[in-house]
Order: structure tokens, then sequence, then C-alpha cells
């Protein structure tokens, strides 16, 4: 008999779940509590697999072998519950797709920095002619690409939440950027509970994998003394070289692995500017080298990269005035790295939900780099509070347009708008990529 898979939500993990798990002959039902996208809609019917939306028939759900949960979904949630009361076994879409591949895993997490550098290890294999594919928040899920594609090796973005629902993967080279506070309505406030999520990453390796860490971070620092990672250790700094795989000598982006020692090229090179690019940078610079890719080619990729949309974007200049749109700045960590990159006085476009920002870190950047405050959110007074008397002009405004018409009439020629709202979105756009296409929108239209 067929074994019995469900599948909850019908996003993009979802949906690459379901056609997996159908070409891997389960018996597939999907199931959504809410509405579900039409093109999702469409291909499961095309596929001819079952699924309801608008509810969850947890008597049905029940009766399954295995359960793949969207990480949007809380664990906490009634259907999740009844699955893990039964016994039924609850992963996640990357734990699913893992065990139908043999390709090589290169994993990253992080509070922030995730995509951007996927999105490097990405383009540095793609140019050494590997055969690879990127799976995570940006285009299609990992699933879905078991399924349809053939690659010798992934790129994957994971979320804390991905990394939740994982057992047996296992990460051929983790990739661990920072740890700081996010997403604490998710793990009851608890910040450990947080950590311990992203320390999963290197769970299951061997000594023949690799870890590549950033060495500066506090809470990775204090972790690893209580942990025992298996795999090898490349760490990178830009404060020392001493011990390090990666770091900066006289401006330079070294390495040094595989029992050697090398200068890659010079930090005003790289494409990505601010510090925390460099260590995005660094880590792709590490994982490309791990693999033996050229220096040429790291070289080339570091130094050509595009950038992703919504992360300290440049719109245009309008008057001398410059527009960034880093929409996807949704904690204080990451506004705190915008912010710190800015050369010229700021006009700050910032605010939504708030996941229990403390703005205390961002004192001083604020006194030394911004002369306005434009607050777009439906309720500003956490952040009103946290900068009056520090920032001599702080506005309130509840659309992107009168946003950005605010931030232009208060900055001059020379000053940049930078949205970096430190919040996340939901409480006036669908999410940050609408509130940054909103923004350039509005820009284009002054
Ligand atoms: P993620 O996928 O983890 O959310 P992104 O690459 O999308 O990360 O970047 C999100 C935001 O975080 C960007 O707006 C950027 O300003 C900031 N950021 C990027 N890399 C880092 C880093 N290494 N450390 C701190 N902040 C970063």
């Amino acid at each position: 008999m067929k074994k019995k898979i469900v599948i909850l939500g019908a996003g993009e993990s979802g949906t690459g779940s379901a056609i997996l798990a159908e070409r891997k002959g389960y018996d597939v039902f999907v199931s959504d509590k809410g509405s579900m996208q039409d093109k999702y809609r469409k291909e499961l019917e095309a596929n001819n697999i079952d699924f309801e939306e608008g509810k969850h028939s947890v008597d049905r759900l029940i009766t399954a072998d295995l359960a793949v949960k969207s990480p949007g979904i809380p664990e906490n949630a009634e259907a999740v519950r009844a699955l893990a009361d039964r016994g039924i076994e609850v992963i996640s879409e990357i734990e699913f797709a893992g065990r139908f591949t043999t390709a090589g895993k290169i994993c990253i997490t992080g509070s922030n920095g995730k995509t951007s550098t996927a999105n490097l290890v990405y383009d540095i294999l793609k140019r050494a002619g590997l055969k690879v594919a990127l799976a995570g928040n940006i285009g299609h899920s990992f699933a879905r690409q078991v399924a349809t594609g053939s690659y010798d090796y992934y790129v994957i973005e994971l979320s804390s939440f991905q990394l939740d629902g994982m057992y047996d993967f296992r990460a051929e080279i983790a990739v661990l950027l920072n740890i700081t506070p996010d997403h604490l309505d998710r793990y009851d406030n608890n910040f450990q509970e947080y950590i311990d999520s992203k320390f999963r990453i290197i769970r299951n390796q061997s000594d023949m994998d690799y870890f590549i860490y950033w060495a500066d971070d506090p809470v990775i620092q204090r972790e690893l003394s209580l942990r025992e990672p298996k795999a090898r250790l490349l760490p990178f700094s830009d404060e020392g070289s001493e011990g390090m795989a990666g770091y900066i000598e006289n401006d330079n982006l070294s390495l040094s692995i595989h029992n050697k020692t090398e200068k890659i090229m010079t930090i005003h090179d790289l494409a990505l500017k601010g510090r925390h690019n460099t260590y995005n940078s660094m880590a792709a610079a590490i994982a490309g080298k791990i693999l033996y890719i050229r220096n040429e080619i790291i070289r080339e990729s570091l130094a050509d990269f595009q950038g992703v949309e919504h992360r300290l974007e440049t719109v245009i200049a309008v008057h001398g005035i410059n527009f960034i749109n880093d929409s996807k700045a949704t904690n204080v960590n990451s506004s705190w790295y915008a912010l710190e990159c800015m050369t010229t006085k700021v006009v700050w476009i910032a605010g939504g939900i708030d996941k229990g920002n403390d703005y205390s870190q961002l004192h001083s950047l604020a006194r030394d780099k911004i002369k306005a405050i434009v607050c777009l959110g439906k309720d500003n007074n956490k952040i009103i509070d946290a900068f009056k008397g520090l920032v001599p002009t702080i506005v309130e405004t509840r659309s992107m347009p009168e946003a950005v018409k605010s931030a232009y009439y208060l900055a001059s020629t020379g000053d940049t708008v930078l949205l970096s709202p430190a919040c996340a979105s939901f409480d006036l756009f669908e999410n940050y990529e609408d509130r940054g296409r909103q923004f350039k929108e509005a820009v284009r239209n002054l």
C-alpha cells in the first residue's frame, strides 16, 4: 500500500513537497487553512494531487504516516498538535527533500544576511561551471528542484523555522552568519530556543563536513564553547587573522583553507558595500574555496555581484538626494548595519510591526547620522519614545507615498533617504517585497 503523506500549507515549499512526494509514490494530501495562490492550486490540479483549502480536516490529516509542515505554521497550531499527539512524524520541506538527493548541500543560516550570502555562493558556484541550484526564500523550493531537476550542488537558505523541522538532514557545508534576537514571538520569547534552532544547522555533521561561522559573534562564541561541533571549523573575522579561514588584512580579503593562505582581493572591489556584506562575502568565498574554486572566479563574482532586491538597493537620486530601499531589514540588527554604512546624513523611514525591538542599540548611530525619522506604521509610539530628544525631527505617516514625500521634504541635497524599517511589514503592506516595491514606485513618482 502507498504511504500516506499530508502537507500542511500550500505555498512554494508545500507545493514543491507535494510534487516530490507524488513522484516518489506517496499518497499525497495537501491542506491549507488559508486561501491558496492560483498558481499553486492549478499546479496541484494538473498533477492530480488532492488538496483542501480554507480548513484543516484534522480527521483526515491524522490518518497520515508522515507530515510536512510549512515553516510559516507554528508548532502549536491545532493541526500540528493533533499530528504530534498521535506520534505522526512532522518534518520540514528541507528534511523531506533531503531524503531524496545525494547532491552536496551548502546551507546558510543566521539572523541576517542569509539571502545575500546564499546568492553570492550560488553565483560563485555557477560561474565555476558547477551544476548548482539555489533554494530557499527566493525562487523555487528545494523539494521542487529535487523533484524536477538534476544538480550536483544545492545552495539552501535556511530559516530557523525550516531548521526546527530537520532531524536526519546533513549539511556538507554549513554557514552560520550571526545570531541576534528575531522571531522571538515564535520561541516563547526565549532567545535560547531560537539559538538552539540555529545550531541545528550543524546537527549530523561529521569530520568530513565544514562549518563556516562569524568568529566575532558573541552568541556563536559562547555556544561553541558549550557544544562540540564535529565538522572542520572555518571561522571568519574582520578583526584578526589568528586561526581564521577568512580575514581582512590591509584591506585585503584573505583566505586560509586547505593548508594554503592566499589574498583574494581588496575589499574596496567588493560589489556589496557595508561591513555586513564584507562578512557575507567572506563566508561565500570560504564556501567557494572549500570546493577548490579558482581565486579568479571568486574575485570576479564578489566584484560583479548585482545584489538582491530590497537589500540596500539604490533606487535613484532625486535632486541630489539618494534613495535606498532596504525593506528587507525587518529587525534592529539589520537596520544597524544599514545605518552604519551610510556616509551622509540620513532621513530614516522606519516602523511597522515590532518584534520586541530594543532601539537603544541604534542610539549612537542615530545621534551621528539621522537628521529626521519618518515613522511608517500603525503604531509608532515605541520608535517615537526611543528617539525623541535624540533626533531633531520625527514625523508620522500611514502610507508609502506620504512617507516618501515627507522624507523628500525633510532631506537636502547630499542626504540619503533610507527605508530600513527594523520591523515587519504586515500592518500596512502585504509583505516586505510589497513595501519595497511601493517605496520604489513612490520615489519614481516624486
Ligand atoms: P536574510 O535572508 O537573513 O533576511 P538578507 O540577505 O535578506 O538576510 O538581508 C536582510 C537585511 O539584513 C538587509 O537589509 C541587510 O541590511 C542586513 N544584513 C545583510 N547581511 C547582514 C549581516 N551579515 N549582518 C547583519 N545584517 C545583515
